[in-house]
């Protein structure tokens, strides 16, 4: 008999012996705290903040948004130097910086000391940026390249695994197995939207599976992360998606921000401005403090 014992009702008791015996969660307590330099991602009381534009475009852009995060006593830094564009063709508004941007990314990182999240999408890139990432993303459209999952499992960085828009947990399970098996343990899991067509497709691109943030903080000991910006595609409604997350029980938020979203390069749409940020920040500290913890 199948036993659909949690949410997507894919994954039955015996699978999480069977199928998932890396990813598991062994008991109410366990949990996997992933230390960069003593930040704290999943642990009990930290809530971290992955902030920064979608694309890295300039030193210009990098500096502001790094000087607006050291402002707010905050340190991880996100944005794409190689970007997953939904078509081929590459304009002046849509492009990617690459080898370039990676060198923005290493210049903020040694100027400002902040902590870096990018996504990397072929492994040829992944052993030149030793000194450059502190966690490597792999994009939704990644999620099921098992070789690459591999390759980037055995850099032993800590890897922040994005769930395919269409994917059940049990295949988002499945490609965190492959990345455990290479006995990389720094491995965080993150909710960044699903297709859902017949229901509010004309208003949000993405709909944000905050029942999964719930499910899979039951069901494995990895930190969850949520992306709101890249669910929703509309700056207005981040916020309250990225307070959702939290009181859901996220370990993080990874949200994009630009000074000038309406000029931001790719994405613009999802973009909050500097006082939008500062707004949300406010929020996500009340919320976290009523939950015990702090925003990092
Ligand atoms: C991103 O984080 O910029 C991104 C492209 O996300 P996703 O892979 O979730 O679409
Ligand atoms: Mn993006």
């Amino acid at each position: 008999m199948i036993e659909n014992k949690f949410p997507g009702k894919d994954i039955t008791s015996e699978d999480l012996k069977t199928k998932f015996p890396l990813c598991n969660k062994k008991n109410k307590n366990h949990k996997t705290v992933i230390n960069i330099d003593g930040l704290k991602i999943g642990a009990n009381k930290n809530i971290v903040l992955f902030a920064g534009p979608n694309m890295v475009e300039s030193y210009k852009l990098m500096t502001s948004v790094s000087k607006e995060l050291l402002k707010n006593k905050l340190i991880f830094v996100r944005g794409g130097a190689f970007k997953p564009l939904t078509f081929p063709y590459r304009s002046k508004h849509y492009y990617e910086t690459r080898e370039k941007g990676l060198e923005f990314l290493a210049y903020i990182r040694k100027k400002y000391k902040c902590k870096i999240i990018t996504e990397i999408m072929e492994s040829k890139y992944l052993d030149k940026i030793g000194d450059i990432v502190d966690i490597i993303q792999i994009g939704a459209r990644n999620m099921q390249n098992y070789p690459f999952l591999i390759d980037v499992a055995k850099t032993n960085k800590p890897i922040m695994l994005k769930r395919h828009f269409g994917a059940s947990l049990r295949d988002l399970l499945g490609a965190a197995e492959y990345i455990l098996n290479e006995g990389n343990k720094n491995l965080m899991l993150c909710e960044r939207g699903i297709v859902a067509p017949h229901t509010h497709s004309a208003v949000s691109r993405y709909l944000l599976d905050i029942t999964a943030i719930v499910a899979l903080k039951e069901i494995t000991h990895l930190p969850v992360i949520s992306d709101p910006s890249h669910a929703c595609f509309n700056s207005r409604w981040v916020k309250s998606l990225s307070l959702a997350s939290t009181a859901a029980g996220a370990d993080g938020i990874m949200i994009e921000i630009h000074p000038d979203p309406k000029n931001a390069k790719v994405d613009n749409l999802q973009t909050l401005n500097y006082k939008q940020f500062r707004d949300l920040l406010k929020s996500l500290k009340k919320i976290a403090k009523t939950l015990n913890k702090n925003v990092i």
